[in-house]
């Protein structure tokens, strides 16, 4: 039976790890074909596990020259740029604004900010050639809610929601639709790193009573991915159990 991706070429950058890998397995089992992009060697791993049909690349998101280096990657072994999945992300400096180091604040925009933006920026010629394309970009309910000491963390998040929309409306006439993911907590290295008073509150806090699994927000990439979202494009979809109602 063809998959829901059967014929797409994908990307998924942070792959290594997390939403990204969980991602990338469902990518491929939905028939796609898929470069894994990480900077931390896991995603070398995956790649071999998945096989014919997975190519693990080493890529720097926030390094322009490295961003163009994985989408002429995919284009070479597999041919063309279907989808796009902007993912890889850190949480980066804990602390309050007045007390935030200006490397940290800036370490947090240059990868899940301008590592968004370079993906679009260099994804986008190459899905025109093929006539469009999907590009999902992973945000967070921190673009919705504030997390006090993670300002530089909700700032890019909440950029990376407008940047969503006003690349969708720019691209929307040549059949590129972008659209942009907020997950509430989801367990990954991610969380494990934060302290764990903080992911109590927020389990506490949450409608749903837990956290989600990777795979949970695999799921919404897969249908942004395919063509069964053909016309949704500058939407943000909250995956957070109901955290952000309250
Ligand atoms: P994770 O740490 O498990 O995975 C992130 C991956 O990104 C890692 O493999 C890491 O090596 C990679 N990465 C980091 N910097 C990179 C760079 N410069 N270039 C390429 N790869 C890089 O984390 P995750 O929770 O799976 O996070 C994925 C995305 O989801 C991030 O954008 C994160 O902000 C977002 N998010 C996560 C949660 C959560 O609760 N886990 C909630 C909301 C949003």
């Amino acid at each position: 039976m063809a998959g829901r991706l059967s014929g797409k070429v994908s990307i998924v950058t942070g792959a290594g790890s997390g939403i990204g890998a969980a991602t990338a397995r469902r990518f491929h089992a939905e028939g796609a074909k898929v470069v894994l992009a990480d900077i931390s060697g896991n995603q070398e791993d995956l790649a071999k596990e998945l096989g014919d049909g997975a190519l693990a690349v080493h890529a720097d998101v926030s390094q322009g020259e490295s961003v163009q280096a994985m989408i002429a990657a995919a284009i070479d072994t597999f041919g063309r740029l279907d989808v796009l999945h902007n993912n890889a992300g850190i949480d980066g400096e804990i602390a309050k604004v007045a007390d935030m180091t200006e490397e940290g604040w800036d370490k947090v925009q240059s990868i899940n900010l301008r590592g968004v933006f370079l993906g679009i920026k260099y994804a986008v010629p190459a899905m025109l050639r093929n006539g469009g394309g999907s590009i999902i970009n992973t945000a967070s309910m921190a673009a919705t809610v504030s997390f006090p000491q993670m300002a530089s963390y909700c700032a890019a998040k909440g950029g990376v929601v407008m940047l969503t929309k006003t690349a969708a409306a720019e691209y929307a006439a040549q059949g590129i639709r972008v659209n942009s993911i907020s997950p509430g907590t989801i367990q990954t290295a991610i969380t494990d790193s934060l302290p764990q008073d903080m992911i109590k509150a927020i389990i506490a806090a949450n409608p749903v009573g837990r956290i989600a699994a990777a795979s949970e927000v695999a799921s919404l990439a897969v249908f942004l991915a395919s063509d069964e979202s053909a016309f949704i494009t500058g939407s943000d979809y909250l995956i957070d159990g109901g955290y952000t109602l309250l």
